[in-house]
């Protein structure tokens, strides 16, 4: 049996893989086991920040592996307080709590913003607000936080206390809130709904009320985080210091890592055995995180993510059949005429590696794409675009 075989026989089917079996890369090109190249502007969607194979996050990691490659979380660890230190003075933010997905990461805030208004307002005071067409994860919790119906299916009873308002929509927000509500949670730009990048006024204004009314913001980072925007976190784009921020996808460079950071009135609301994972806080994967956020929290290296992200849109722009580009930095949506997923599929045929969301052409290349990658991206997408009508 040959890889696909396999997997299709082995494997359980929760995903509609595309028809290739990747073997190696390095920057964002791939191979597959044919020895066929592909040009990735997915980042295994968003998590091979410095495309593959970087050479010092390969260094870092292997070196960490053959040093120890994993202690349980009753010992200190230095690359994950070396990590923690990076995050907490970058962001300002107080701690942070380590995990291993996206998913976990934001069960962590989940379950912080519920103790801690448990601490302060006693019980009942639990409910949390997310926004429609949004993606918290695939956990049982995590699902009932995503504010889309599809997700809500099957794996009765969900977790309750959650509840959905319109995005950019500062009235629709104030008439769910009620003296239930403890915290607000959103992802500033909408990944997987769509790259819905939300309003600069709506953020703001939802954070002062917040504000107001002891009402925690949680941002939602995993997608967005770690330069994908052109700033460290994307919340920076919109001036607001959030109380808790979840991170996960770029930040390991292709190693599992999630970690939930919040602000200084939130510091010490955990306390032994209110949380943990046997996983969290590994030291290979904080070795590679450590390397990623050197590279990454610099001015120079995310002004170059930024001009990549302006010389993609206006090359995409000059496509046949491309109506729109929704892009912040190297977060990019791209509304087209036809069918998305029917041109993802022809582009990966024709060696392009690119994702939808919803149905719109998705790019998250990695942020250490170079030029000529990007120009023959553009060029297989334009061949595609012209040949699959
Ligand atoms: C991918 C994603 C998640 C889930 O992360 P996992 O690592 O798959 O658990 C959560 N939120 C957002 C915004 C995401 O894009």
């Amino acid at each position: 049996m040959n890889t696909k075989e396999k997997d299709l026989k082995y494997i359980m089917h929760t995903y509609g893989r595309y028809d290739a079996a990747l073997k190696s890369g390095k920057g964002a090109t791939a191979y597959d086991e044919d020895g066929k190249k592909y040009i990735d502007v997915s980042s295994g969607i968003g998590v091979n920040s410095l495309g593959y194979c970087d050479e010092g996050w390969v260094k870092a990691v292997a070196e960490q592996a053959g040093t120890i490659q994993h202690m349980s979380n009753y010992f200190y660890c230095s690359q994950a307080s070396d990590l923690a230190e990076k995050l907490c003075t970058l962001t300002g933010m107080a701690k942070v709590c380590f995990g291993n997905s996206g998913a976990e990461a934001n069960e962590c805030a989940i379950k912080i913003a519920r103790k801690y208004s448990f601490d302060k307002y006693g019980e009942g005071r639990n409910e949390i607000i997310t926004l429609k067409n949004s993606f918290h994860g695939r956990t049982v919790t995590t699902l009932s936080a995503t504010g889309q119906d599809v997700f809500h299916n099957y794996f009765f009873p969900f977790t309750e206390g959650f509840e959905y308002a319109e995005a950019n929509n500062l009235e629709a927000l104030k008439n769910t809130v009620s003296d239930k509500t403890c915290a607000v949670m959103f992802e500033v730009i909408q990944g997987e709904g769509g790259v819905n990048i939300l309003d600069r006024e709506y953020v703001t204004a939802l954070a002062g009320f917040c504000a107001e009314h002891d009402i925690l913001v949680i941002v939602d980072e995993v997608q967005t985080g770690v330069g994908r925007t052109g700033k460290l976190f994307a919340y920076e784009n919109y001036g607001i210091s959030p109380d808790l921020v979840t991170v996960a996808k770029g930040l390991g460079g292709g190693l599992p890592i999630g970690v939930c950071m919040c602000a200084d009135k939130l510091k010490d609301v955990m306390s032994p055995s209110t949380h943990g994972t046997t996983f969290g806080a590994n030291p290979v994967v904080c070795a590679g995180a450590n390397y990623v956020i050197d590279k990454v929290a610099n001015a120079e290296f995310l002004n170059g993510v930024n001009s990549k992200g302006e010389y993609i849109e206006n090359k995409v722009l000059q496509l046949p059949r491309v109506k729109k580009v929704r892009r912040m930095g190297l977060m990019i949506g791209i509304e087209i005429e036809g069918d998305a997923h029917k041109i993802a599929a022809k582009c990966v045929e024709n060696g392009l590696l690119i994702i939808t969301a919803k149905d719109l052409l998705r790019m998250l290349p990695p942020l250490t794409i170079t030029t000529q990658e990007i120009d023959e991206a553009v060029s297989i997408l334009k061949s595609t675009l012209e040949e699959c009508k």
